[in-house]
């Protein structure tokens, strides 16, 4: 490997090369624009077009694309070349500010959710500046957001940007009651990101992983992760290689890989990066997704973020670390040591439970994908119950704060806030619960429901909001108040009054707490097509109004739009059955049946005293299940228009959770056992013993 700090971000036109490439002045004025969130001016935007542009040529680049993230989830990109004709039937290599600045893809085929139909069909896209343009297999590649030309948001990147904005404005209104001289708040987030890969020669071979990204069929093999030998054990060559590779390609496009490691499940890995302001973040996943693919492919492998690639062994989740730091390096999660520091994190720490408590709703919801219905509560990911964990100290320091008793037994004095310091617990780091959906872990929340091919956009834009949201109103509050102390103690004590009840440090995966939430009033919402539609709930579109970041029209949109997306990832997977199941495995098994009774009919013949109550046991019972399958496949091809006529779009995917998930559920189960049942070389595709124990 070469250098790597030489390497480290040599395809990003980042600030040190346009330190080095601009003239000082045209410098110092994109610095200045950039930092204050202004457009920029035609002529600024020539300048550094043109930099970039040579910069971009002189790395092997013939184009370059406005690189955004539509509603799909995944990126968006429509390659440009540089060239323009000349007089003399040549070429030049152009690169305007124009170009650089705004684009123009045809939308049309984005989804919409019905606000194309309503406001103005064409789109454009709008350079973001503060996330770097980089250079993707020779193309340019130059961030942008993505718009109507009347207005509507179209992509995941704008709210995301303005739900920064707003927690920006809210944080600095509470720190400038502290005294505190920051001019700017950032959130940020560090996500995990957890991927199976699998030989591509028996991937190729699954018509499922192919269509769905996940198995639809496949019997459980004599060893799946019981053993817990793959977590953190050692890592075979072949990963090696290809992490290594990952590690390169993302480090050049200014990735901060760090951290890399074999999951729970045999196949499963994880890379996490260090974390970054949220844009970035959300950007650099992206990436991070799309070259995890990619370099699978050099490698011969095929890399699967599906959120349930295979049942029976976890599946993959991606955890988004999240804090808010200021411009000063200060992280506002992080409890300090003085009692002012001490204070501020209680209060930040208090309107994130407030915020968590309040929109448990929209939390649930930003997490909601049919992939991810397959984890959620299956006692591997979090379950669908929206909790904090805070650790047994910082709760007992709590509810000594909340009852005015003393935290310390022995030493009977009241914790004041803003006075007194507060007492050392410690950082969660060892017995860390596992099982929390959003754990407290020292300096920062991590929020686990996630699954591995979400966009984080959508879960990081609720969660700025929500706790904007809180920061707002506990501004309100102190800002008019006359002594600000005992304000603030009265305010921390009546938060943790009214939300502790969101506090749970025990097992989240057992029975009990499901029955304990229950208790509480919490919000339970076990799937999807339940989670989804919150979004629309009124105090969330007020919500969102207020801090304009999504207008009600938006939010019905994007409802219809997952909602859709609900059912027709469960329309795909249902079609993808019906087909293997009638295409391969029925073919498959009556081939093997016919087989058993030829031999059968040889064995009479030939030996008439032996006895065949075996061969025609085992072909009674492959004959039972062919037909169970075969029913049971016409039924399912039955449901699948039936579930397309309902409307609108929430009883539509209503449907497809009752009906055709269960449909699916039975189809799969006498497949499988027909698999056990049938001669391993007649079995149509590659196994679960195959595809988990092939690298
Ligand atoms: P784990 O044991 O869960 O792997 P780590 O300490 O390795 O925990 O951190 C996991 C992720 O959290 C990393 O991506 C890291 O960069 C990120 N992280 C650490 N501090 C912050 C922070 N202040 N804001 C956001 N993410 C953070
Ligand atoms: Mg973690």
């Amino acid at each position: 490997m070469s250098n790597v700090p030489e390497l480290f971000g040599s395809l990003v036109f980042n600030d040190k090369v346009m330190r080095e490439s601009l003239p000082k002045d045209v410098y110092k004025s994109l610095r200045k624009t950039i930092d204050a969130g202004m457009p920029l001016n035609q002529d600024l935007a020539n300048a550094v077009a043109h930099a970039m542009k040579d910069w971009a040529i002189s790395k092997g680049v013939t184009h370059f694309t406005h690189w955004f993230q539509p509603m799909t989830g995944i990126t968006a990109e429509k390659h440009d070349s540089f060239i323009n004709p000349t007089r003399d039937g040549g070429i030049i290599m152009e690169f305007s500010g124009k170009e650089l600045i705004r684009g123009e893809p045809d939308a049309s085929s984005f989804p919409s959710g019905g606000l194309r139909a309503t406001f103005e069909a064409r789109g454009y896209t709008a350079w973001d500046p503060t996330s770097y343009a980089f250079i993707k297999d020779g193309v340019l590649c130059i961030p942008t957001a993505f718009c109507s030309y009347g207005g509507e948001v179209l992509d995941k990147k704008t709210p995301l940007l303005r739900s920064m904005e707003v927690l920006n404005r809210e944080a600095l209104r509470i720190l400038k009651l502290f005294g505190n001289p920051a001019t700017r708040v950032m959130s940020t987030v560090g996500p995990e990101q957890e991927y199976f890969l699998v030989d591509k020669s028996l991937y190729e071979k699954r018509k499922d992983l192919i269509y769905t990204g996940r198995t639809l069929f496949g019997a459980k093999p004599p060893k799946g992760q019981e053993m817990e030998d793959h977590y953190f054990g050692a890592i075979r060559p072949r990963i090696v290689a290809y992490m290594k590779e990952l590690d390169e390609e993302l480090w050049k496009v200014g990735v901060l890989a760090k951290t890399k490691h074999n999951e729970v499940a045999p196949a499963q890995h994880e890379l996490a990066p260090i974390f970054a302001d949220t844009n970035i973040a959300s950007d650099h996943n992206q990436i991070t997704m799309e070259m995890m693919k990619k370099v699978a492919e050099r490698h011969n492998m095929a890399c699967l973020l599906h959120e349930k690639p295979f049942a029976g062994v976890n599946g993959s989740g991606k955890h988004n670390n999240w804090s808010l730091s200021t411009d000063l390096g200060q992280n506002l999660l992080d409890p300090g040591k003085s009692p002012e520091e001490n204070a501020q994190f209680l209060l930040f720490l208090t309107a994130v439970i407030k915020a968590v408590d309040e929109y448990q709703d929209l939390l649930r919801m930003s997490v909601a994908t049919a992939g991810n219905d397959h984890r959620l509560g299956a006692n591997e990911a979090p379950p669908a119950i929206i909790s904090i964990f805070l650790g047994e100290e910082l709760s007992e320091i709590l509810k000594s704060i909340e009852k005015s008793a003393a935290y310390n037994k022995k030493a009977k004095k009241y914790l004041e806030i803003g006075v007194d310091v507060l007492p050392n617990f410690p950082k969660d780091t060892t017995d860390r619960n596992r099982t929390s959906p959003f754990a407290f872990t020292g300096n920062k929340f991590e929020f686990r429901m996630l699954g591995s091919s979400l966009s984080i956009a959508g879960p990081n834009i609720v969660l700025n909001a929500i706790v904007a949201e809180e920061l707002s109103q506990f501004a309100d509050v102190l800002e008019e108040a006359e002594d600000f102390n005992a304000a603030l103690n009265e305010l921390i004590k009546k938060t943790i009054r009214e939300h502790k009840r969101i506090i749970f440090n025990g097992n989240n995966y057992s029975d009990e707490w499901v029955k304990e939430a229950e208790k509480r009033g919490l919000l339970h919402l076990r799937t999807a097509p339940e989670a989804l539609p919150c979004f629309e709930a009124e105090k969330n579109i007020r919500l969102f109004e207020k801090f304009r970041i999504f207008t009600e029209a938006e939010v019905r949109s994007r409802t219809e739009i997952m909602l859709e997306n609900y059912c027709k990832t469960l329309h795909i997977e249902g079609m993808t059955m019906v087909e293997m199941a009638r295409r391969d495995i029925l073919p498959a098994v009556t081939g093997y049946m016919t087989d058993l009774c030829r031999e059968v009919k040889l064995k009479k013949e030939a030996a008439p005293a032996c006895p065949a109550a075996r061969e025609e046991k085992l072909i009674g019972r492959i004959s039972a299940l062919c037909d169970a399958l075969s029913e049971r496949t016409e039924k399912l091809e039955a449901l699948l228009p039936e579930a397309e006529d309902c409307l609108p779009m929430q009883e539509r995917a209503a449907f497809y959770r009752r009906k055709v998930f269960a449909a699916m559920e039975e189809v799969r189960a006498a497949a499988d056992e027909l698999e056990t049942l049938t001669a391993r070389e007649k079995w149509p595709f590659p196994t679960y013993g195959d595809l988990l124990f092939s690298i």
